[in-house]
């Protein structure tokens, strides 16, 4: 039962402590195995904690054991003159070995280990073990002396949700209830706390017998609750300063023994999780139709939906944002933005919001996300016209998910019309993320979209599903070239004829060149020379908050911070 109680407690905790799946991953105490596994692992953990309760249970049934289990070890250790030493030290070895498979040591020794120990109430003996000396010097906090062990994990691990499985788990601990902690970090079956878990209450058993054998304190004849907190135990048992005194250096070497094998599993723990993740978005991000990710099973799986889980939450949550990157014509004034989504996760290099849009576009959230950034867009919009910026033209970027929402240019328009805008105002940049079905629904979109006057875009063209039959289809007003290709234009032959045609087909329709990626100067002035019209990248600058907008839009509006060649 106790493995029951101990799963059930550790996952209350969890459900307390991680209400945010990216909390979970920040986990900085996480042990081995992974975090995702030994969720996957509840499961199964639970189903034996069941099998466990189904034997205690055929186990009542059966008549008793004889309790002599232990006799000929006694006899043993009593002969060579050290029983306590050695019995003391073996009943905290078994106890430890058996709290590591997740049993109740303490029961188990209850049960069968009775010959080890004096009986209870009955002075301190050199000849058997001593269980008060147990409970109160070597188990402070709980078996494996759980207060060392939680001191260790505060002095390492300063964020996330292990660090507060811990917190919430240190006024159990004052008590030597630890069974959250056991089956909540967990220290069962985790082999990184295998030595540690055993090998501390050891050194701790040796000092006390140490202690009481050398005369440092006197044992009093009292049995006191297990539960009595340290300390006060000391005070209680010894009648003296000194027994407080030991078990404060007790907790000090006990923190001592457990931190370097804390600072392991952190480290562990810190790789494995940026292995997993950066494993897991790569898979996200080059996902397509035909090999989903949200059902998978594995590592990736469960990955993808906490990641989908906390888009979906940070989106209810409004905690999103639009970030602005600046568009500029050949003679380097600013003549729009377009609007890039910002998710703000604790890996923004590996999490990055096209991970976000590849989970949105996968699990269908993407209409409701591309919403909302359709919303937020037009009224960034509507604030900048207000102080003089109509000029500037505001692009969202468009899943072709999203156009197979019929509804998509009506809700459009009511949003224009919200926000007093007129459609010129607004581009739509289709993104090449998935293929742009031809099915009636989104050729309907489409023309509506042509219709209602929104200039459309076509994303990231010349690379993924991008072709040319799209320009048939539908008018475009814009090509933006794929950053892959204008990204090492100049040292790359090839890239630079497939630009050249991109642009020669552009001017034979009149549409507009756009060049993604433009970083530095010499890079614009060859896309320049290959007829490109318009240039984004950090060359010009990086993606602006909306605040700092204003301040660049008057910068570069109206001094021209770049002569054009011609
Ligand atoms: P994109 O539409 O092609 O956007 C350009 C991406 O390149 C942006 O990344 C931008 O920050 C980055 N970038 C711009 N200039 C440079 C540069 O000079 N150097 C480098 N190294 N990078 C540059 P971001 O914001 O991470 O967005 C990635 C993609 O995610 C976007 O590619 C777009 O496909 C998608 N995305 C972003 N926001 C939205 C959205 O609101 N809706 C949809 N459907 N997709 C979005
Ligand atoms: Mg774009
Ligand atoms: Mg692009």
């Amino acid at each position: 039962p106790s493995v029951v109680i101990g799963i059930a407690s550790a996952e209350i905790l969890r459900v307390l402590t991680n209400t945010r799946f990216l909390n979970l991953i920040r986990m900085p105490y996480q042990t081995d195995p992974t975090v995702f596994i030994s969720i996957r692992l509840s499961i199964p953990m639970i189903v034996t904690g069941l099998i466990f309760l189904l034997l205690a249970r055929l186990r009542s049934e059966l008549p008793p054991l004889t309790a002599d289990v232990f006799d000929p070890l006694i006899n043993w250790a009593q002969a060579s003159g050290e029983g306590a030493w050695w019995l003391n030290t073996i009943a905290t070895f078994i106890n430890q070995v058996l709290w590591y498979l997740g049993i109740h040591g303490g029961n188990m020794l209850d049960a069968y280990g009775k010959g080890l120990f004096t009986p209870p109430g009955m002075p301190y003996s050199s000849d058997l073990g001593w269980r008060p000396l147990i409970d109160n010097f070597v188990f402070l906090g709980g078996s494996g002396a759980t207060l060392s062990l939680l001191l260790a994990i505060g002095l390492v691990v300063k964020e996330g949700s292990q660090r507060r499985i811990a917190q919430l788990s240190a006024p159990m601990a004052i008590f030597n209830i630890n069974e959250s902690v056991l089956y909540g970090l967990p220290v069962v079956l985790n082999p990184l706390y295998l030595l540690p878990f055993i090998g501390v209450p050891i050194v701790l058993i040796l000092l006390s017998v140490g202690a009481v054998e050398f005369g440092f304190f006197e044992l009093q004849a009292v049995s006191i609750p297990w539960t009595t907190p340290v300390f006060i135990s000391g005070w209680l048992l010894t009648g003296s300063w000194q027994g407080v005194l030991f078990q404060l250096i007790e907790l000090i070497i006990g923190t001592a023994l457990y931190l370097p094998f804390v600072k392991r599993a952190e480290q562990q723990r810190i790789q494995r999780q940026a292995e997993a993740l950066a494993q897991a978005t790569e898979v996200i991000l080059n996902n397509n139709r035909q090999s989903p990710v949200l059902p998978r099973q594995d590592q990736v799986g469960i990955i993808g939906r906490g990641l989908l889980d906390d888009l979906r939450r940070d989106l209810r949550k409004n905690d999103l944002a639009l970030a602005y990157q600046p568009k500029h014509d050949r003679s380097g004034k600013i003549i729009g933005v377009e609007a890039l989504m910002r998710w703000h996760t604790p890996h923004p290099s590996i999490i990055t919001p096209a991970v976000g849009i590849s989970l949105a576009e996968e699990s269908g959230d993407i209409h409701k996300l591309g919403m909302w950034v359709l919303d937020q867009a037009c009224a960034c919009k509507a604030r900048w016209n207000a102080i003089g910026y109509k000029d500037l033209t505001v692009a969202v970027n468009v899943s072709p998910l999203q156009l197979t929402d019929a509804e998509l240019p009506q809700r459009l328009e009511k949003n224009l019309e919200l926000y007093g805008l007129s459609p010129e105002e607004i581009e739509l940049e289709i993104t090449e993320s998935q293929m742009i079905q031809d099915i009636p629904t989104v050729n309907k979109t489409l023309q509506l979209l042509c219709d209602m006057g929104v200039h459309l875009a076509m994303d990231d063209f010349g690379m993924g599903y991008s072709s040319l039959l799209h320009l048939r289809r539908f008018q475009v007003k814009a090509i933006k070239i794929d950053g892959s290709l204008t990204r090492d234009v100049l040292t790359n032959t090839a890239n630079e004829d497939i630009i050249r045609s991109i642009v020669a087909l552009g001017q034979a329709r009149n549409v507009e060149i756009v060049a993604e990626y433009v970083e530095t100067l010499e890079q614009r002035d060859a896309l320049m020379e290959m007829g490109c019209n318009v240039f984004q990248g950090y060359y010009h600058s990086k993606p602006l908050y909306e605040d700092e907008c204003p301040e660049y839009f008057r910068k570069n509006l109206t001094e021209l911070s770049i002569i054009d060649g011609k």
